[in-house]
């Protein structure tokens, strides 16, 4: 598959009464047609930040996306774009999914009405054919009764078909980047799985690069081809939704993956949790950003900021674990032991 979305170091701050917040720090990662790239990490780890850049939907001021930073949608670098073109490229290529459909909503106009709005605006069409067009697309996210549910309002859906309405209107322009933030966390489990499904309907179908933000390890077993793992605004560990699962390489992926529950739980061992909290991203480490939380910290590792290590073309992890030394000078096993 080709990429569709190349992201190169991209780099993002905030200027607080405190200080320049150094939310993402030179990230890059592809997203692919027809595939789903997840974005997991804890909340501060800079994944939303990532994608509203992505979007162009950084506010500056206080915002600041250096100009060092490439995205690359389609073949062009679009980060020079004019709001104007910003708003074009959100409408047309690349649409966005939030976490509560009801602020993502106007409770105080008809479903309908919205969906054909989003239309009318990013198309030259009549009202009929908008009109045709958001039946369809009530039809495609499986809202039952579409003529119907057209003329009502969002709060007379439940959760989870509020979230298919948002859909909906995100699909109105059949954009080829579909970005969703934690899409299913305000929904209740069974749900959730249904609005996954029709997500992988979507991409499929529609050939769509989605980009799925989360927390929700559970998610993206279930969607995602490939995943980056970020930590204090870094990139720590990249590689395939096998890779990541099975070989993780980095100390906080493993530390991710232990504090999943598992409802067989044969050994009765309790949920691992992750102790310690993020740096601040006023005054990041020197070193390595995990170093605080690490038990495998090692002297390197509050002094120079790891490198890249390769272990596939897909699989690479920013750690002092993966280099030779670790093992020969401070006899580190193997972090899944
Ligand atoms: Fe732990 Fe060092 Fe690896 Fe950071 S670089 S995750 S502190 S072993």
């Amino acid at each position: 598959m080709s990429n569709l979305l190349e992201v190169k170091n991209l780099e993002v701050s905030f200027h607080t009464y405190a200080g320049e917040v150094k939310a993402v720090r030179g990230v890059s990662f592809e997203a692919k047609a027809g595939e789903c790239l997840a974005i997991v990490g804890e909340s501060g780890s800079g994944k939303t930040v990532t994608s509203k850049a992505v979007l162009g939907l950084i506010a500056t001021p206080p915002g600041d996306v250096k100009k060092t930073s490439e995205i690359i949608f389609d073949g062009q670098n679009i980060m020079n774009y004019s709001e104007k073109e910003w708003r074009a490229y959100r409408g047309k290529d690349a649409a966005m999914i939030f976490q509560d459909p009801m602020t993502s909503l106007n409770p105080t106009m008809k479903v309908g009405k919205q969906i054909m709005e989003s239309i009318l605006l990013h198309s030259k069409v009549s009202k009929d054919e908008a009109k045709k067009r958001a039946l369809e697309l009530l039809k495609m996210v499986n809202i039952p009764n579409p003529e119907e549910r057209m003329n009502q309002y969002p709060y007379e859906f439940s959760g989870g078909m509020r979230q298919r309405v948002v859909i909906a209107i995100a699909l109105a322009c059949n954009p080829k980047l579909m970005i969703a933030d934690e899409p299913t966390t305000a929904l209740d489990v069974t749900i959730q799985a249904q609005i996954i499904d029709l997500l992988k309907k979507i991409q499929k179908e529609n050939n769509t690069a989605v980009v799925m933000i989360t927390h929700d390890l559970g998610v993206v077993a279930g969607m995602a081809d490939d995943i980056i793992v970020m930590y204090a605004g870094r990139i720590v560990e990249k590689g395939t939704v096998y890779e990541i699962f099975n070989e993780p390489k980095h100390p906080y992926t493993d530390a991710l993956l232990k504090a999943v529950p598992n409802l067989k739980n044969e050994n009765k061992s309790e949920l691992r949790i992750i102790p310690g909290t993020p740096p601040d991203l006023i005054a990041p480490p020197k070193g390595c950003g995990f170093a605080s939380r690490c038990q495998y910290c090692m002297g390197i590792c509050k002094e120079q900021s790891p490198e890249y290590t390769k272990f596939s073309d897909s699989h690479e992890a920013a750690c002092w674990l993966n280099h030779p030394m670790a093992k020969e000078v401070y006899g580190i096993k193997d972090i899944k032991e």
